[in-house]
């Protein structure tokens, strides 16, 4: 069994994107991140972006705003992001206060600095196969796949998972790579029947150990996209130290999609740059 630990996958990208930024010269490449109310993982995540984006180089614009603020200045705050040309790619952060129409918001946010794919502009370039920015989580996966030089061609690809983040974008991406894909989500009858028939897959369903040894052929490849608390530890949606004996590959969690996941943003802000 090999484990796809994802710090190799993101050391990679990094070397090559770093390479690549210093052809850029003396220009600041800035990513800005809109953080309304006073959601906690959301405070984590600002903090945690900012000094990554930092630590590599990057400019960074924190545009923070009140839980209080209308939906209308929330959407004043991304338009003057989207007019302001210091800044190449913006993270609007989840979850946003109930009062806030978030669909509505996204589809104020420039397409060309839409670094997560998150635009019904970038949904639709993604889908139809003909580029734009993808959810970098739903990216980081595919990165997992082709640095480990697991080809998608041909296999059976089960998604379990629909959400418009991870589960819709990487049955795209894997149908694009020539994958046969099956998306499965809470509605599907006997889950078991159709994760065994898998040569690849992808749990983004965010159950703790849902996936179980039981539902994996032998030999499968597992990426498990969850990120769920049990019994105070940090788990996947795959039971991985039953799965583990069965799989040839799996991704461990923590440590796995998740830790390719920031850099991937980083390469999207670079490519923000160059749109
Ligand atoms: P989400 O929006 O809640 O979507 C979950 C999806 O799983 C839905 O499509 C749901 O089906 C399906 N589902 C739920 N229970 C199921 C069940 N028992 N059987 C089959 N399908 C089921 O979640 P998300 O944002 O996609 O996130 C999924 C997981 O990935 C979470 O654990 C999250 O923390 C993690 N995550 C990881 C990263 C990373 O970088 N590694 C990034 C973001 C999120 P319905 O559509 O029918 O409701």
């Amino acid at each position: 069994m090999i484990e796809l630990r994802g710090k190799s996958v993101a050391d990679a990208h990094k070397t090559a994107l770093q390479n690549k930024i210093a052809a850029v010269g003396d220009a600041v490449i800035t990513m800005a991140v809109l953080l309304v109310g006073n959601d906690h993982g959301a405070h984590m995540y600002a903090t945690f972006m900012e000094k990554t984006a930092k630590n590599f180089g990057y400019g960074f614009v924190l545009r923070e705003l009140p839980e209080t603020a209308s939906h209308d200045e929330v959407v004043t705050a991304l338009r003057e992001l989207n007019d302001d040309d210091t800044v190449h790619g913006i993270l609007p952060l989840m979850p946003m206060p109930k009062h806030i129409d978030t669909e509505a918001l996204i589809d104020a946010l420039d397409p060309k600095k839409d670094i997560d794919g998150l635009t019904t502009y970038n949904i639709g370039l993604v889908t139809a196969g003909k580029g734009g920015f993808a959810p970098c989580t739903a990216k980081a996966c595919m990165a997992i796949l082709d640095h480990y030089d697991i080809s998608v061609e041909g296999k059976h690809v089960v998604v379990v998972g629909r959400s418009q983040v991870i589960g819709k974008p990487v049955a795209f991406m894997t149908l694009a790579a020539h994958g046969t894909v099956t998306i499965c989500h809470s509605r599907t009858p006997d889950l078991a029947n159709y994760v065994k028939q898998g040569d690849i897959v992808i749990a983004a369903a965010g159950r703790p150990h849902m996936i179980t040894a039981d539902m994996i052929k032998p030999g499968a490849v597992v990426i498990d996209v969850g990120i769920n608390e049990l019994n105070g530890k940090t788990v996947g949606d795959v039971d991985y130290d039953a799965v583990k004996d069965i799989a040839s590959a799996i991704t461990p969690v923590p440590g796995g999609v998740g830790s390719v996941t920031t850099t991937i943003m980083l390469e999207a802000v670079y490519e923000a740059y160059h749109a």
